[in-house]
């Protein structure tokens, strides 16, 4: 039968297919292979198996790694003023410098035996966590050496010579390392560069060897203005055939220490008035030997390759950390802010309208910090999902803009006037570079989440398509039979399964036993999954290769699946949290968002898919009475808005892990004050209802003289955050002025405590 199948059904439709469907280029099926899959796949079947997920280890820390948060990294947060090292110093202090190496932070993924510290992706994420919640310049710093660059690179791809020498180097900071990728011609286009390395004779040390003659231009380089040395891609040629049969090689990595004669290093960008080290960096003629290529002569060539796989895991911790730090700082202070501030004689959080950005800031903070940890436990099991962690990186960075926007509303002026007692400014100024690096979020949007995972993930499609390009024949037509009748299956049955489950509401879509209220939520989530992979499948079989240059309907796909992603996020945090009745507001804000914005994505592609009447059918299967969902209710806003007002243990679990100093700091003044302020409410209210001043209740002996100091230390505490910086004209511009030559424009530089 199968034999009968493939030689007079299928061969038609190979044939077909392969005149129609364009091929991969060699940079686009270098980044589909590189990493693997993991949660993704399961989301494109259509029909997830929740049970798979919840067994999933969740992400947690050793003894060891724990001691680190609580020993080093609190004493790093407690050495940094994120004010004086923008504004004064612009740079991390020596101090702070010496510490991070002395104590490691560089080496977090480098393995023990080269002198690192070996931890699990879920300790270096939570050590990221904290610094960003104390200075962005840290967080940082300390962040790019353990993503994409030479120390991960050498661990994935070197040769033993050069992981024995570059690693330990690396581990105890006696080399600081940089990765050079983007110049002024090629940022998102990344492989379009026109840094050139040429094949030929040198002399190195003083002997004449076989190397590399580079030529390059980078910029936005960070920790390129401090590295010593420098993790470069480049495009090799060999016109003399010297290591290769032929002239262009390709992308290739190389090491390049800093110190070369022709290299030229050490200017800085100022990224959003940031001062983590950036800059631009160029290379003259400089000579490097072969072997100073990641992994020798074997892996010229291979330099996108490589890139892709060791992105695959990197951009699902440093961003998606720093992110989810974010949301949590920005939903605890705003929190307290909005409980201590008050106008028209109430805590402004009392109002509706503060409310609904309160409510979403606090599920945000709960969602991200659920995605990024059962992403990192997803790294710890061992995949390199790249599609989830793109879905990571452009989610995690966009909603943080959302919730620091919230933030700054709610603040005011407050969050606006800059000065040391400013705790927003800093990070507010950050968003757009977490949104620019690793991967632009528009074009991760609209290329990468979807464009790669509708191929990637999908149970199929790389089947086939590898199938097409094979060129053992005999071969090509069984692999594709086999995978083109399974895809038909797959359709069929998610066709079948999308219906019901759309027109029965969501009701009979499978759900795991003994998830209590949280069942309707897997359900429904089921329904929206069926309906994803069968949406998937019609668009490729009507838009094939034009569906990457639809990028506003392939951008909705993206969102679609990033929303199945981060709902089961939820749902796994929930489990993992052992479903606690406190937080189920949270779990339901964020459900009920995400079933909106996946009806609303539907509607869109429905209303926007070119073939028309395919599109009238799948909306008269899956939403014949249009998208149902509307967001959470008004009421759960106000609960979780609530319980950013008011302490508990669920405020706890959504600020988990964030610095919380005990200095005379903004957000220090700022927790001293909330707390204050929830100790003395049911005095305040005593007050209030007998419509009295704190001088007239003690007048009275309405309150004892105990009391009346409680009363006026509120007073104090409150006035201590409410007030704002201000500076001198002469502080003002008396920075410009001898800092011109660092900092175009001039910043000030004295600065003046109005609190104080
Ligand atoms: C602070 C900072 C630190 C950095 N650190 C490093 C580093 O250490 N090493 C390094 O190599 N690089 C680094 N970068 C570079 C960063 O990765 C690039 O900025 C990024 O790749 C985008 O390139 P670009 O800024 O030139 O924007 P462009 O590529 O010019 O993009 C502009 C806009 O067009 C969009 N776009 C582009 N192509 C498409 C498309 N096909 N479809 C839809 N939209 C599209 C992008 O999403 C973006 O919104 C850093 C950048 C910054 C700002």
């Amino acid at each position: 039968m199968r034999a009968f199948r493939r030689d007079y059904i299928t061969r038609s439709i190979f044939g077909w297919a392969r005149k129609v469907l364009p091929s991969l280029s060699a940079t686009e099926r270098e980044a589909i292979e590189a990493g693997d899959v993991w949660w993704d796949a399961d989301l494109f079947t259509g029909n997830p198996d929740w049970n798979k997920m919840l067994a999933f280890p969740p992400a947690k820390l050793t003894d060891e790694e724990q001691a680190f948060l609580d020993g080093p990294v609190e004493e790093l947060c407690a050495m940094v003023d994120e004010w004086r090292v923008t504004w004064e110093w612009r740079d991390l202090p020596p101090e702070a410098w010496d510490f991070l190496k002395a104590k490691k932070f560089f080496a977090m993924i480098i393995p023990k035996k080269y002198g690192g510290l070996g931890f699990s992706a879920t300790a270096h994420s939570e050590v990221v966590r904290k610094l960003s919640t104390r200075s962005v310049t840290a967080a940082v710093t300390a962040m790019v050496p353990n993503s994409l660059g030479p120390g991960e690179l050498l661990m994935m791809f070197g040769t033993d010579e050069q992981r024995n020498h570059w690693l330990p180097r690396l581990a105890d900071g006696r080399e600081i390392p940089c990765f050079g990728l983007t110049s002024p011609e090629a940022g998102s286009d990344a492989a379009s560069m026109i840094d050139l390395g040429i094949v030929c004779k040198g002399t190195f040390n003083g002997r004449e060897v076989t190397g590399i003659r580079l030529n390059w231009s980078k910029r936005y380089i960070t920790l390129g203005p401090v590295a010593t040395v420098l993790g470069l891609a480049f495009k090799l040629r060999d016109p003399d055939r010297i290591i290769s049969q032929k002239e262009d090689i390709g992308i290739t990595l190389a090491l390049v220490p800093t110190n070369l004669p022709g290299v030229s290093i050490g200017r800085r960008h100022l990224p959003g008035m940031h001062v983590f080290q950036n800059g631009p960096n160029w290379g003259k003629d400089v000579f490097i030997p072969l072997d100073f290529i990641i992994g020798g002569v074997a892996q010229a060539g291979k330099g996108w390759k490589m890139l892709m796989s060791a992105l695959a895991a990197g951009r699902g911790i440093s961003l998606p950390s720093l992110s989810a730090a974010g949301a949590a700082y920005t939903a605890h202070t705003t929190g307290a802010y909005a409980r201590i501030r008050e106008q028209f004689h109430l805590p402004i959080g009392r109002f509706e309208a503060i409310q609904e950005r309160l409510g979403r800031m606090a599920a945000t903070a709960y969602m991200l910090d659920g995605a990024r940890r059962f992403t990192t436990a997803g790294l710890d099991m061992g995949h390199h999902p790249a599609v989830v962690t793109a879905v990571m990186k452009g989610q995690a960075t966009d909603r943080l803009r959302v919730s620091v926007n919230d933030a700054m509303d709610i603040h005011g002026g407050k969050g606006i006037v800059e000065g040391p007692q400013n705790y927003l400014g800093s990070l507010y100024r950050a968003v757009p570079i977490g949104i620019t690096v690793e991967g632009a979020n528009i074009v991760t949007r609209a290329l990468i989440q979807f464009g790669q995972g509708s191929i990637r993930s999908h149970p199929y499609v790389l089947k086939e398509m590898l199938a097409l390009e094979d060129t053992d024949k005999a071969r090509a037509l069984d692999t594709f039979d086999q995978a083109f009748w399974g895809h038909v299956g797959h359709s069929v049955r998610n066709a079948l399964r999308a219906w019901l489950r759309a027109w029965t509401g969501g009701l009979i879509g499978p759900a795991p036993a003994g998830q209590g209220q949280a069942t309707q939520f897997y359900r429904q989530l089921s329904r929206y999954a069926s309906a994803f992979a069968l949406c998937v499948d019609v668009a490729l079989l009507t838009l094939g290769g034009n569906l990457k240059r639809k990028e506003m309907i392939s951008a909705r796909f993206g969102d679609i699946l990033s929303e199945l992603f981060l709902s089961s996020a939820v749902l796994k945090r929930w489990h993992d949290e052992g479903r606690q009745s406190a937080d189920f507001p949270l779990v339901a804000w964020c459900m009920h968002s995400s079933f909106a914005t996946m009806a609303a994505r539907f509607d869109e592609i429905l209303a926007n898919l070119p073939a028309r009447p395919m599109a009238w059918l799948l909306r008269f299967m899956l939403m014949p009475l249009g998208p149902r969902h509307r967001g959470p209710k008004d009421s759960f806003t106000t609960v979780c808005a609530n319980l950013l007002l008011e302490p508990s243990a669920t405020r706890d679990r959504i600020t988990a892990g964030i610095y919380r100093p005990t200095d005379d700091s903004g957000v220090a003044r700022l927790n001293r004050a909330f707390r204050i302020v929830i100790a003395a409410q049911p005095l305040r209210d005593k007050l209030r209802k007998a419509h009295v001043g704190v001088a007239a209740a003690r007048a009275q002996g309405l309150i004892s003289e105990d009391e009346k100091v409680q009363l006026e230390a509120l007073a104090k505490a409150v006035a201590d955050v409410i007030n704002v910086d201000d500076f001198s004209a002469e502080e003002l511009t008396s920075g410009a002025h001898d800092d011109r030559r660092h900092a175009p424009g001039g910043v000030p530089s004295p600065v003046h405590h109005a609190a104080e």
